[in-house]
């Protein structure tokens, strides 16, 4: 690589590179990282950052973990790549789906590898339609998600996706996607009146669900595709009756319930999988980032046993005709085995949901704050909500930008995150400690009270 001055390093990003959600605004001052240890970042001034957000919500075991390095330089040694299409396989990648067998849940045993998030949606999507198809039912194709929810951003993963903001330069978005509002306790709950149909709040907010499939036709509806906890949009964690319901209307109409587990997998929530909070099942899940801790490319889906045998009862001229080059990778697949190793070896799951447990109670004290209306999560999966007034659950003018003012000032303060809309996130390595935890918070707050001074 060539020596660079942290001026040079710029100069040229600005001359060559187009950036994820590029814009030149955000573009003339980046950070440029490049060292990581655990939950610190440094960047090429020599500054340290905590990683409030684990990279993008996805280096579980922290950064620096040799262990995972070792893992792709042997295999890359071994076998760095050869093809998996179908009559090909490798050693890394069948391990893989053996171990993803005994931790997703129960019912999910069959695996298929993408390179991430967007390419799972994407696959998840197709392989609902393919199993409609394939039980002669060519009719039911469509799709439905949710506002807020963030699946990817390509093209059919984008018309899934609920965040407005990603669509309207790329439009027409893919026929058939239809969104229904968020179950977002904190707005939708407020004032909310009982009926005899709608007794809770997660009940309500499930049932809006059957409305649109009772709209649709659910002859027209080949699955529903929803986080566990919403993440991008917002960290929303549903009501406790929430998916059991949506669970049910699933299997009353017919339609295939697609979890989209690309954060809230591998142990980001306190448990393996983020359903299991609510003891049910998805027919499929999509998962990436902390499968690899995103040291490395990979994600992928997991189907039920009854997709399974669907898809491997298929003619051959009707096989699912699905497939990427870089589909069950074996180097990719090695540091995802080194990552699981190192997971259960040093108990991350449960770590995860005690050191989770002191995060959110720290972040509850931010309440006291008259601005913060909300601070949320579960597990290692937080966001802080402002508002101009929390009795009304009335929201700041956007363009007063305070979600971004709070993360400006975080970030002078050391530490590094995202915000969105006005929810500021925190979602740090799964292997923080209590104590960096608390000066996390700390640092959050003293951002807080320096943008309302
Ligand atoms: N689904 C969810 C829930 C995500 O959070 C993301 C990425 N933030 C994606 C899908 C898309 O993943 P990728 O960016 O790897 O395509």
């Amino acid at each position: 690589m060539r020596e660079h001055t942290p001026q040079s390093a710029v100069a040229s990003d600005i001359k060559h590179l187009i950036h994820s959600q590029h814009h030149p605004s955000a573009t003339q001052s980046p950070k440029i990282w490049v060292k990581g240890r655990g939950s610190v970042i440094t960047d090429i001034e020599g500054k340290e950052y905590f990683d409030g957000l684990a990279g993008l919500w996805n280096v579980n075991v922290g950064h620096g973990r040799v262990e995972l390095a070792r893992a792709a330089a042997t295999q890359m040694e071994t076998l760095a790549y050869q093809s998996s299409y179908a009559g090909s396989s490798n050693l890394p990648a069948i391990d893989l789906g053996e171990r993803l067998a005994h931790i997703t849940y129960p019912s999910i045993n069959h695996f298929f590898f993408t390179s991430g998030g967007g390419e799972s949606t994407e696959s998840a999507i197709k392989t609902a339609r393919f199993y409609w198809k394939a039980l002669g039912k060519p009719n039911k194709w469509k799709i439905i998600s949710r506002e807020l929810g963030y699946h990817g951003v390509t093209l059919a993963a984008m018309s899934a996706t609920g965040i407005d903001t990603y669509w309207p330069m790329f439009e027409p978005r893919t026929p058939g996607f239809f969104h229904i509002p968020s179950p977002y306790p904190f707005h939708f709950n407020h004032g909310f009146k009982p009926t005899p149909g709608n007794p809770t709040p997660g009940i309500a907010a499930a049932n809006l669900l059957e409305q649109a499939i009772l709209r649709e036709g659910a002859d027209n509806i080949a699955g529903f595709i929803a986080e566990p906890v919403q993440g991008a949009g917002g960290v929303i964690v549903p009501q406790d009756d929430y998916f059991k319901r949506i669970r049910e209307i699933c299997d009353k109409y017919q339609v295939l319930l697609i979890a989209d587990e690309v954060i809230t997998g591998f142990g980001r929530t306190g448990r393996w999988f983020a359903l299991e909070h609510w003891q049910i099942e998805p027919d499929i899940m999509d998962f990436a980032k902390g499968v690899t801790s995103g040291y490395i490319p990979l994600g992928g889906i997991g189907v039920n046993d009854k997709i399974a045998e669907v898809i491997n009862s298929a003619e051959f001229s009707k096989r699912w005709m699905h497939a990427f080059t870089y589909s069950g990778h074996p180097t990719c697949c090695a540091v995802a085995l080194a990552n699981l190793d190192y997971m259960e070896r040093n108990d991350l799951v449960s770590r995860a949901a005690e050191t989770g447990a002191h995060l959110q109670k720290q972040l509850k004290q931010l309440e006291r704050h008259p601005q913060v209306g909300e601070s949320r999560g579960i597990g290692m999966m937080a966001a802080v909500e402002l508002c101009e007034d929390r009795a009304s659950r009335k929201r700041f003018d956007p363009a007063k930008g305070y979600g971004d003012k709070v993360r400006g000032e975080a970030a002078k303060r050391g530490l590094w995150s995202r915000a969105f809309k006005d929810n500021f996130y925190l979602s740090p390595p799964l292997t923080t400690t209590r104590e960096e935890v608390d000066r996390m918070v700390e640092i959050l707050d003293q951002s807080i009270k320096a943008v309302f001074a």
